[in-house]
């Protein structure tokens, strides 16, 4: 039988509702050197600013209370949600306890996630390990433990790609491919901010033997926002995710691109899904800032399934795509096929 690896234990695939595989439930993105004021103020009166220009402000990047998190995921499950994968990696301020304890105070199923964020967000520590050294610590991040806990991790990734890749992260990626193929863990991938960066991701884990139906292209809707380049990563096998539902505005805060809005998103996904690739195809909200949550005036985890999925229905969706996108493909890519403990 399918399971998933919750951090709260192994659960069957079959009793879980929908999904949002891609998210930040505990997280800090704030980029390392940074001085300003953590703690800064956060008032209702400036919250469209600060959202709007969302990595301008530092206090808007990390949200590390448990008792909002729960909040917030007592929320989505009003929402109709199942499901959250938390994909904070080592980097980015992962929390296994925190999010077990989460998990328990708002009945939400939750998914940790194994594995490495990009370079200048991880320790010198880390930075030497060799490729062994990698491939051992996701394992046992998905058999064991994560970071001295018994919390384990249900998925690999996001592991975090820059372009050009650091000689860290090509080594990282390589042995979370290698650790994916062990522990039949499936493969998430933020990639860099390059037309290329995807194929060359692919090559890469291809290369250590991972079937490319267990990898997951992460930010479709920065790394190729009008959709071109997407089509020869689905006829390799790869699945692709559009995670930025919810970020509805032409200012993109990492660079100059033509963003998508929920409605460009959606027709992007009807054509990949009449091209035949509906079952590769995920969806998310990867919220990793305060203003997207409730607390903070935002839309907070269940935005796809109160706003988007009516918008789905108006554009035509059928059931079964509709089931895919929201239940089926991620479950597929979060069961797991060793025994459950
Ligand atoms: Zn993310």
């Amino acid at each position: 039988m399918a399971f998933v690896r919750t951090v709260l234990g192994d659960i069957p695939a079959e009793d879980i509702g929908p999904v949002m595989f891609h998210e930040h439930v505990l997280f800090d993105i704030v980029p390392p050197g940074s001085c300003e004021d953590r703690d800064a103020a956060m008032p209702v009166t400036e919250r469209w600013q600060i959202d709007y220009r969302s990595n301008d402000t530092v206090a808007n990047a990390h949200q590390q209370d448990v008792d909002i998190a729960a909040q917030e995921l007592r929320r989505f499950s009003a929402d109709g949600g199942g499901l959250i994968v938390d994909q904070s990696v080592a980097g980015l301020a992962r929390d296994a306890n925190g999010l077990a304890h989460v998990a328990k105070a708002s009945g939400t199923h939750l998914v940790a996630a194994a594995g490495t964020y990009t370079r200048p967000y991880l320790s010198s520590a880390l930075i030497r390990l060799d490729i062994d050294d990698l491939t051992a610590r996701f394992k046992a991040e998905v058999t064991q433990g994560l970071d001295g806990t018994s919390v384990r991790a249900g998925l690999i990734g996001e592991m975090g790609c820059s372009w050009p890749m650091a000689p860290f992260e090509c080594r990282a990626l390589r042995a979370a491919a290698r650790a994916a193929c062990e522990t039949g863990a499936a493969l998430s991938v933020h990639p860099g901010r390059a037309p290329h960066a995807c194929e060359d991701i692919l090559d890469i884990v291809e290369g250590e033997g991972l079937d490319l139906q267990r990898v997951v292209l992460c930010h479709m809707d920065r790394t190729h926002p009008d959709g071109s380049g997407i089509q020869p990563l689905l006829a390799r096998g790869a699945n692709v995710e559009w995670d930025f539902f919810g970020i509805e505005q032409s200012h993109y805060w990492m660079g100059e691109v033509d963003l998508p809005i929920d409605r460009d998103r959606l027709w992007l996904i009807a054509d990949f899904a009449q091209a035949g690739y509906e079952d590769q195809i995920l969806v998310s909200q990867d919220i990793c800032t305060k203003t997207r949550l409730h607390h903070w005036g935002g839309h907070g985890y269940g935005h796809i399934l109160r706003n988007v999925v009516p918008l789905m229905h108006r554009f035509g969706f059928e059931p079964g795509l509709i089931s895919n996108l929201l239940r089926d493909t991620p479950l597929r890519l979060l069961s797991l096929k060793e025994t459950p403990v």
